[in-house]
């Protein structure tokens, strides 16, 4: 499985109109805050800074709600757990106060990360990178303030009272095959050797299927028909959901129309065991849906 499909996470949304429930319950013991600055999270050598509240406080003061965010209860060993997140305004102090601190990014932490803590820092990451986009109205242009334990935003002009809500991006990613071989393409961007799946964001008035079907003709020139769902998976880098597709070519003619790929072509199962024995060919990231498309065609 990939990553990001833990599914045990109660996101308790009935509790985001009460601040002082929410800071009660944040003080007790089983709850933990994770503190986030830009889209990283601070790091020790035992894996993510989970900050009990007093420890929250002694470093920053005063304990803003417009900063506090309620990710949500996880019952572990029949006992509820509350996990918070703090949008910090400077990590500097607590990259001082907790020696050998430094703050990484989610995709350098998967490795080390078990499921829970993946998913409630990706929750954490997607929330706070929406707050910092979002200070301001895009209506009038005013600035906006935090609500709901940071599942809204709301504009201070108080001729617009806009409520913005948290965006999510919905891309498409496919597995494209002919006969017995799957379509890998690469962007130059990317490190050298790595090939991956194509993908896409999806346009306004489009249906996931239609962008599928115009990405496989924008960046490789193919039609495709049975295109099928896979799956989907949030990915924080910064905001989409990627949503899985196998479909199959109607021929093999490859044609980089749009210039994202810098190079494209199909594999067979043995050419990919042979390329990435020799370091020829890295496959997309082990915890990505891309990956996960990859393997689910090899062991078919
Ligand atoms: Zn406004």
């Amino acid at each position: 499985m990939f990553a990001l499909q833990f599914d045990q996470l109660d996101r308790q949304a009935e509790l985001r109109a009460n601040p002082s429930e929410l800071r009660a319950l944040a003080n007790q013991d089983n709850s933990f805050i994770l503190p986030v600055y830009h889209q990283k999270l601070l790091t020790g050598d035992k894996g993510l800074l989970w900050l009990k509240w007093h420890e929250l406080h002694s470093q920053v003061n005063e304990i803003h709600d417009k900063h506090l965010i309620y990710l949500g209860k996880v019952t572990i060993d029949a006992s509820p757990h509350h996990f918070y997140s703090y949008r910090l305004a400077q990590p500097e102090q607590f990259i001082q106060q907790f020696p050998g601190t430094e703050l990484r990014g989610l995709r350098d932490l998967f490795p080390i990360l078990d499921e829970t803590e993946s998913y409630l820092a990706n929750v954490a990451i997607g929330i706070e990178h929406w707050h910092n986009t979002h200070q301001y109205c895009g209506y009038c242009g005013h600035t906006t303030y935090s609500k709901l334990a940071g599942f809204v935003r709301q504009c201070s002009n108080p001729n617009c009272a806009k409520e913005h809500f948290p965006r999510t991006d919905a891309a498409v990613i496919c597995a494209i095959t002919f006969q017995d071989k799957i379509l890998l393409g690469r962007q130059a961007s990317w490190p050298e050797n790595r090939y991956s799946v194509i993908a896409g964001f999806v346009e306004p008035g489009e249906s996931l299927e239609q962008a599928v079907a115009r990405e496989a003709d924008e960046e490789v020139g193919l039609e495709v028909t049975n295109i099928q769902y896979f799956g989907s998976q949030p990915w924080p880098f910064p905001q989409s959901l990627m949503t899985g597709f196998t479909a199959d070519a109607t021929h093999s003619n490859i044609r980089l129309k749009d210039q994202e790929l810098e190079h494209a072509d199909w594999f067979s199962r043995q050419q990919l065991i042979d390329l990435i024995a020799n370091d020829e060919l890295i496959l997309p990231y082990r915890y990505s849906i891309s990956r996960a498309l990859v393997e689910n065609w090899r062991q078919q």
